[in-house]
């Protein structure tokens, strides 16, 4: 069945990326595993550098839940960002915000750097330094929002119509969001990318990623991407993220009820100093964010009263929330970002764009909220007193 796009998120969620059941009546699509297809064969496939039928229902239906014509799916988020900015050429400028994911600014600083991309990273939060895009005419906006871990919210829309008055594409990262809570092509976004390996796919069991776009001309640049860079995922992957994002807006509704319960006690909570979290009150952008986004999400961060070994020990000490890197499962994690995910930033970069050593990031699942609150208590009292 194909429901039409008038039909709501979760229909879509779960009736797009059913196809090619035959004559089998099969409820759900096999995983495709071959190489490579009968050369002239009526779906068009060749071979699965270039395509697979599992690809082609995950694509479909990443579409259908970002509002896109066209998108395509990638081994991991890291190959989705390699497929944007391999797209650039030499000289060519990108303005990106400041607090961008670890992986993403050592992909412009130690990879295309060497190729000649120009990255210049700006507080975007600020709509005064808004006017770099106009001036210098760069040939992408990279951003991030919520970001990654500083959870600041950036205004896509705002953005995305200076852009836009200079023909610039602007790129948002919608990972932390996920396209129930955020649909940045509606916004005036160009391409909205995503690792599926987070909310999308939702279990923590594969890597992937995915780029949506209306626009057939970057579409073409994508797909010659994902089959002249080789980065392309595997059918069981494809097959895994597009099973888990059937069930994206369940999850949703309950990372972003436990997460914003968790928030807010925390913020009242002896030995927290700062907490973070774009639907609570306390939130810096927090009328944009609800004029942005459906939820909160399920990350939110703390800034401990303490230095970074104790905040290191309280991560340590908790029981439901494992010491991991990744986020959006349904499982909880908690992260120390200034030794993990964001180690590879140098320290002065970290300490001015304000990510603390004694922050921790939380990636809250969807386990009942009493249990994790009282985990968090517990390793608080044991660390902090
Ligand atoms: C994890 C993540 C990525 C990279 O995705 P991988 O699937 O790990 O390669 C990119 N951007 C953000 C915001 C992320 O959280």
């Amino acid at each position: 069945m194909n429901p039409d796009s008038a039909s709501g998120f979760t229909t879509r969620a779960v009736h797009v990326a059913r196809g090619y059941s035959g004559t089998t009546g099969a409820v759900m699509p096999p995983v495709y595993l071959t190489a490579t297809f009968a050369h002239g064969n009526p779906d068009g496939f060749d071979y699965t550098r270039s395509g697979n039928p599992n690809f082609r229902l995950l694509q479909d239906s990443v579409a259908a839940l970002e509002g896109a014509r066209f998108a395509t799916c990638f081994a991991s988020g890291v190959s989705a960002m390699t497929a944007v900015v391999s797209s650039l050429k030499s000289g060519d400028l990108v303005l990106a915000e400041e607090n961008l994911y670890g992986a993403t600014y050592r992909l412009f600083e130690r990879v295309f750097a060497k190729f000649g991309v120009q990255v210049r990273y700006l507080d975007l939060a600020d709509a005064a330094h808004w006017s770099e895009i106009t001036r210098t005419r760069p040939a992408l906006v990279w951003l991030e929002s919520p970001t990654n871990p500083l959870l600041k919210v950036l205004d896509i829309a705002g953005l995305s119509r200076v852009a836009a008055g200079v023909g610039t594409p602007v790129l948002v990262d919608n990972t932390f969001a996920s396209p129930y809570l955020q649909r940045p092509l509606e916004l005036g976004a160009t391409l909205s990318l995503a690792s599926t390996t987070k909310y999308l796919n939702g279990h923590s069991d594969c890597l992937g990623g995915v780029v949506a776009t209306n626009d057939p001309a970057w579409q073409e640049k994508l797909l010659l991407a994902q089959k002249a860079l080789g980065l392309q995922p595997s059918p069981f992957d494809a097959w895994l993220t597009a099973r888990g994002q059937r069930t994206l807006a369940l999850r949703m509704e309950r990372h972003c009820a436990t997460a914003l319960a968790l928030a807010a006690w925390l913020e009242s909570r002896r030995g927290v100093r700062r907490v973070r979290y774009p639907f609570l009150p306390s939130h810096p952008q927090h009328a944009l964010a609800r004029r942005q986004m459906r939820g909160g999400s399920g990350i939110l961060v703390a800034e401990l009263d303490c230095p970074a070994e104790p905040a290191l020990e309280f991560c340590r000490r908790l029981r439901l929330f494992t010491l991991a890197e990744s986020l959006g499962g349904v499982e909880s994690l908690v992260c120390h970002p200034a030794s993990m995910t964001h180690a590879s930033i140098p320290a002065a970069v970290r300490r001015r764009v304000g990510l603390s050593d004694s922050l921790v990031r939380f990636s809250v699942g969807i386990e009942d909220f009493e249990d994790l609150r009282a985990d968090v208590d517990r390793a608080l009292t044991e660390v902090l007193g």
